[in-house]
This record gives C-alpha cells, sequence and structure tokens, in this order.
C-alpha cells in the first residue's frame, strides 16, 4: 500500500504539459467508464467574465472526454463556477453545494468541484474544507489553465484538492473554448482589476489588471469571426485601463479600432467601461467605428459626491454627466446603461436621492441595481453602517420605481419605430414569439420562425406595455 502511495506521489511529482495531463484524465476516465464518455454538468453564476472562463473549462472538459448534461443527477462531474460580488450569489452557492450532498453519496465515483471568485477567498475555502467534505476539487481564479493537472491529482491522488494561489503571471493563452452560443461571442481582453472601489471584493478574488497582448485579442476575435458569430462582446473589468503597462501603445480605444478593421460582418460591444477611464478617445473611437453598437455600459454607482468619493470611484457627478453629454453629442443615438448601489455604508436619503436625480437627468435605457452587501477584507465592510436593512429596501422600490417610469416613457417614444435585432432565442412563455436585441440593448419581442434565431433582422416595434416591448418583422 504505501508503495502505491509513493508512486502516485512521484508520479504527480513529474512535470507534466498541461496537454499531457488532458490526455492522462481522459485515459483515466475511460478506464473508469470504458463504455459510454463521462458527462459534466457545469453551473455558471455571476458576470460575463465567469461565464467567458466556463467556456474555457468546458473546452478542457471536451478535450478530456466530456459530453454535457443539464440535468445535475446525470453527471459523473459537478462544477459551480462561483461569484463572490454579493452575499446573495454566496448564498445560493452554499445551497446549491450542501444539495449534491445525498447525490454525491449515492454516486461515490461522481467528481464535485468548486471554482471562481468565491474560491479565491481564504475563509470560503476553509468552509469549504470543513464543512463539505464531499467537494472534491476547489480552484481559484488564477488556476483555470491549470485545470487538466488539477483533475489528474483528483482522479490519480484520490484526495481532495485546493488550488487557491494568486499570481501575476501573463495570461495564460490556447485554452481550447467551448462556446454556449454560436452567433455571440464573449472575447475577454484583461483580467483583474486595480481600482479598489472600496465596496469591491473583485480586486482581491481576481488579482491586479493583466491585459491579453493584442496579438492574441486579434487571433481570438479572428478565430471568432470564422466561427461565424455575429456579436462579439470584449470584456473585462475596466476595459478603459486595457494595455496600460503595456510597452507596445495599444489602449482600448486602439484595440477596438484593430478589431473593428478585421473583415467580416459582426457588431462589437464592451464592458464594463469605468467613467474615471472613460476617454473623449474611446467616445470619438466608438463614434467612428460601424460595427461597435451604440450601447455604452458606464456604472456611475452613486449620484453624490460625497459617495463617490467614500467608495473610491475617482471621478464626480459633473465629470460623470460631463462624459455623458460628449458620448451623446458625438452618438447623438447612444443608448446608456448602468450599475447603481443603494445603502452605501453611511449613505443618507438626501444622499440617496441625489442618484434618483441623476438617474432623472440621464434617462438611462436601463439599470442594474444593487442593495450595498458588505464584503469581507473590503474597506467599505469596516466603515459605520446605520441605516437598516429595511429602509435601504424602500429606497431600493424607490429608486425601481423611478426607472420604470423612464423606461415606460422612452418605451412609448420607440412605437413605430423600425430597428435592426440580432435575434436572440424564442420567449420564454413558448408562445411562438422570439426575442430580440437592439444595438442599444433593449429587447423587443415578436412573432416569427425559429430559424431566425442568431441572425439580424429588421422588426417594427408595435406596442409598448410599460417597458416591455413587441414588434413584427419588417
Ligand atoms: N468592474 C465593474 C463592476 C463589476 S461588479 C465596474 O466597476 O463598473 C458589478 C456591479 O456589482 C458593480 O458595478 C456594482 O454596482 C455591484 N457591486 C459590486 N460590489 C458590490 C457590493 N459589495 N454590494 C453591492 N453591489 C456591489
Ligand atoms: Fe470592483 Fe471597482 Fe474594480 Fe469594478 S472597478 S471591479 S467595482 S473594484
Amino acid at each position: 500500500m504505501s508503495t502505491l502511495r509513493n508512486d502516485i506521489a512521484r508520479d504527480l511529482a513529474l512535470p507534466r504539459t498541461q496537454n499531457e495531463y488532458t490526455e492522462l484524465v481522459r485515459a483515466l476516465l475511460h478506464q473508469r467508464c470504458p463504455l459510454a464518455p463521462p458527462k459534466a454538468f457545469v453551473h455558471t453564476y455571476g458576470c460575463q467574465g465567469n461565464v467567458a472562463d466556463s467556456e474555457r473549462i468546458k473546452g478542457m472538459l471536451a478535450e478530456m472526454g466530456y459530453e454535457f448534461t443539464d440535468a445535475r443527477e446525470d453527471a459523473d462531474f459537478v462544477l459551480f463556477n462561483t461569484c463572490a460580488v454579493r452575499e446573495h450569489a454566496e448564498d445560493r452557492v452554499f445551497g446549491n453545494v450542501g444539495a449534491l450532498k445525498p447525490l454525491k453519496s449515492d454516486k461515490k465515483d461522481m467528481i464535485v468541484a468548486l471554482c471562481g471568485c468565491m474560491m479565491q477567498q481564504p475563509h470560503v475555502a476553509d468552509r469549504i474544507r470543513q464543512s463539505y467534505p464531499f467537494v472534491n476539487l476547489v480552484f481559484g481564479t488564477f488556476a483555470i489553465h491549470r485545470f487538466p493537472e488539477l483533475m489528474y491529482r483528483v482522479l490519480r491522488g484520490g484526495k481532495r484538492v485546493f488550488e487557491i494561489g494568486e499570481t501575476q503571471e501573463p495570461v495564460p493563452e490556447g485554452l481550447p473554448v467551448r462556446r454556449d452560443s454560436m452567433f455571440k461571442a464573449w472575447l475577454p481582453i484583461m483580467y483583474g482589476c486595480n481600482n479598489f472601489c472600496s465596496y469591491c471584493v473583485v480586486p482581491y478574488v481576481r488579482g491586479r489588471e493583466r491585459s491579453r497582448t493584442p496579438e492574441a485579442v486579434l487571433a481570438e476575435a479572428k478565430e471568432i469571426i470564422a466561427g461565424g458569430a455575429k456579436e462579439i462582446t470584449l470584456l473585462g473589468q475596466n476595459v478603459n485601463s486595457y494595455g496600460k503597462n503595456a510597452s507596445d501603445g495599444v489602449n482600448f480605444p486602439k484595440l477596438l479600432k484593430m478589431i473593428n478593421d478585421l473583415p467580416g460582418d459582426f457588431h462589437i460591444r464592451f464592458m464594463t467601461s469605468h467613467p474615471k477611464d472613460c476617454t473623449k478617445e474611446l467616445l470619438d473611437t466608438m463614434a467612428a467605428c460601424e460595427k461597435a453598437d451604440r450601447h455604452l455600459h458606464l456604472p456611475f454607482q452613486s449620484g453624490n459626491n460625497r459617495v463617490l468619493k467614500a467608495m473610491n470611484r475617482g471621478y464626480t457627478r459633473e465629470s460623470y454627466l460631463e462624459l455623458i453629454r460628449y458620448a451623446r453629442k458625438v452618438m447623438p443615438d447612444i443608448s446608456i446603461t448602468s450599475d447603481i448601489i443603494v445603502g452605501f455604508p453611511g449613505e443618507t436619503y438626501d444622499e440617496f436621492r441625489d442618484t434618483v436625480s441623476l438617474i432623472e437627468e440621464v434617462k438611462f435605457t436601463s439599470l442594474f441595481t444593487f442593495i450595498y452587501s458588505p464584503r469581507v477584507g473590503t474597506r467599505a465592510a469596516a466603515m459605520e453602517d446605520p441605516v437598516p436593512y429595511a429602509e435601504k429596501s424602500r429606497w431600493f422600490t424607490e429608486l425601481l420605481k423611478a426607472q420604470e417610469k423612464i423606461a415606460a416613457a422612452r418605451s412609448a417614444d420607440m412605437v413605430g419605430k423600425t430597428y435592426e435585432v440580432l435575434v436572440e432565442n424564442e420567449t420564454k412563455e413558448a408562445n411562438g414569439m422570439l426575442t430580440g436585441r437592439t444595438g442599444g440593448n433593449i429587447n423587443i419581442d415578436f412573432a416569427g420562425d425559429p430559424a431566425l434565431i442568431g441572425s439580424y433582422r429588421r422588426v417594427r416595434v408595435t406596442e409598448a406595455k410599460n417597458w416591455l416591448l413587441f414588434g413584427e418583422l419588417v
């Protein structure tokens, strides 16, 4: 027995490439289950950055011989790619992992794995270690490219594997990607964040900014276009600081232009733009790029200067509004969306009203609104937070009502006009209706053949019910 253990230890210490590990994992899985390919279930929480990471993990799983299932009870491998940005997201993960316990007792060979931002927090990894002994593999955001090696260690060593270290190495390239959609593709251009907004956990779980090289981004863009994608979304926590420390001089506007100049019939989107680093050069470039959709997601978080300072956001209400004015000057049809936090520690009702007045002034297309959630280790978590949650919830409802009015007026204004939409899917009600999204990121439902999914079509808006829009194919 001890000889076997020594053999395994020696074997695991051998330096190998990730491709070699993939082959070894494939062989071990085949040994375990020679009659049918093993099945993987992957569930992703959180932002598009996580979705893009999962597409890479699924690429690696496919190379290991896995097929995919939407039913966790059918799976031999279950992975949750987690989000740490708010407590609610974390609670859902713990609930769903706990629910796997009976499944795992019935199916001893099932591998349960957790990855993503939550796992990069030591207190979470400790909780998994202690309270969820049936979890086989935990890896953080810096270890994704080493997934084949980690799987090999799980299969060969039989022990639980935790890999949650941090690194500043350049972004690993060459990972296989299994994209969820053939017509809309996520393209990460950078990882991490240097901004340390006082409420935010992202810099702690994703590390410092690391940009991919323009060559790597362009190569993936070409591959996406050749695969027939109609829409490419460039991803980063703060795309505006792309290439900041690179010596090649390619900043985000230049990268955007380079992608725009690639031959092909496709649209470009990007997120997220931080107002602190959003320059006139970017807005001018966007205006000049015929493939860039007229949509700018520019989170302002709060309309009050004292709160913005306490959040460490690096801009003021006035400079934000100046950016909006400039964006609308160079792109009169631009659709602007934003993120808002209600109830930041110490925020007063009057300060919250400045947020409402800002949305009324700008008239955003839509908003992502959040009640402040304290995150372990952040500066805001240590601040006095005297306003009770119930009170913050009332403010939140007040904000939603104000935005509903704005959205309803905007929707009514769209009736009778025709828009080019990317047909995305059938509506959830499965009533013969399709949903398309305009360049401004507004959904319109219309009757049509599902064969249209994945193509651009012209749709005339015929009716607005509050902010919901209905139309017909032109
Ligand atoms: N990098 C992006 C945001 C990423 S997180 C940016 O700076 O705009 C997405 C959104 O989650 C943020 O814009 C913010 O509105 C919200 N958010 C982040 N941390 C939060 C917290 N602790 N509580 C509530 N909302 C939070
Ligand atoms: Fe978080 Fe601020 Fe970085 Fe966005 S810019 S990820 S809100 S720290």
